[in-house]
């Protein structure tokens, strides 16, 4: 049995600046099982596609070549299964069989962590499955070297292949998968509450789907016309726990202590760089995880001007481009915030 879920293929699967080359890899894997990126390490936080990407994987592999063995498994499931394998005697076998495989999908490998004979094991299968070019597709809630309780030199393994984040989907790819997941369940969602949904959860698409879920349900039952105000009511407890989560004060707290500096320079003059990149990077922030206006923002760093905010907001989204160090803090920062 392979286990795979026929619904999440690369053509549900819509594509964003935050998940395009996860995409890109797992297309490529797919078209070249084994031989163009192995093992193929997909990691970020929880909801964002990285399960999806994976059968999408196995999906096509088995679309070209029905034959192929494919097996997907959660890792849990995997180390309950190798458990078992032993008391049963049947470890060879447990052994044989994984190791015949074209392509090996385990998820969520961090629950690896602490289990030792299963990373022993593993460590053996996976040089077997790399050896003789069978695909190894693996995901995580974090970086591999980060991944704490699991052996080095399988961290290290881990990372012969490539190794790529998905970070959460920016605004337009969120309003894109409500639009994709309302058609798909026939639903007539207006552009305009897509955005407003997508413009409130910003941290994950299965929390996007949840409330897609919800208004669609409501609608059903009530019969009402989808409108901002009637997704505002339907979905009031999750909005109310996604405004609690991120206000400004808490932005420019976070922001402070990550690059270690004053908290009062987040308003000070100061032009020092060494505070003067952080603070644009708070109101970027806030820009884009909070709904106050660009005045509300500048009143609340110190009383700066509307235009300071957005040239701020431009400047940094520059060096989110040219800059690996800020780019990496700012996805840091954005998961803080709003997980
Ligand atoms: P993860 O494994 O990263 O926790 P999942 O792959 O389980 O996340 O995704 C959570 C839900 O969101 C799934 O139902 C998945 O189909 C959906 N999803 C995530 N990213 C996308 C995307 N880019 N396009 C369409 N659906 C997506
Ligand atoms: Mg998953």
């Amino acid at each position: 049995r392979s286990n795979l879920r026929e619904n999440y293929t690369f053509d549900n699967f819509v594509e964003g600046k935050s998940n395009q080359l996860a995409r890109a890899a797992a297309t490529q894997v797919a078209d070249n099982p084994g031989t163009a990126f192995n093992p193929l390490f997909l990691y970020g936080s929880t909801g964002l596609g990285k399960t999806h990407l994976m059968h999408a994987v196995g999906n096509e592999i088995r679309e070209r070549n029905p034959d192929a063995k494919v097996v997907y498994m959660h890792s849990e499931r995997f180390v309950q299964d190798m458990v078992k394998a032993i008391q049963t005697n049947s470890i060879e076998e447990w052994k044989r069989h994984y190791r015949s495989v074209d392509a090996l999908l385990i998820d969520d490998i961090q629950f690896f962590a602490g289990k030792e004979r299963s990373q022993e094991e593993f460590f053996h299968t996976f040089n077997a499955l790399l050896e003789g070019n069978h695909q190894v597709i693996l995901t995580s809630d974090r970086y591999p070297k980060e991944i704490e309780g699991v052996e080095e030199r399988l961290k290290s393994r881990f990372g012969w292949g490539l190794t790529i984040i998905i970070e959460p989907p920016e605004l337009e790819t969120r309003v894109a998968i409500l639009m994709k997941k309302a058609q798909e369940s026939n639903f007539d969602l207006p552009h305009e509450v897509a955005f407003f949904i997508a413009k409130r959860l910003r941290s994950n698409v299965r929390d996007l789907e949840g409330a897609l879920n919800r208004v669609i349900a409501n609608a059903n039952f009530t019969g009402k016309a989808v409108t901002i105000d009637f997704a505002k009511e339907a979905l009031r407890d999750m909005l109310a726990l996604q405004e609690k989560l991120v206000t400004i004060d808490n932005i420019q707290k976070t922001v402070a202590e990550y690059y270690k500096i004053k908290l009062v320079d987040m308003s000070s003059k100061s032009r020092s760089r060494s505070v003067a990149r952080p603070r644009q990077i708070a109101m970027a922030l806030a820009k884009e995880l909070t709904n106050h206006s660009l005045p509300e923002i500048g009143a609340a760093f110190g009383g700066r001007d509307h235009t300071t905010v957005l040239h701020a907001c431009r400047k940094v989204n520059d060096l989110r481009e040219e800059n690996h160090d800020i780019k990496e803090d700012f996805s840091n920062l954005v998961r803080t915030l709003s997980s």
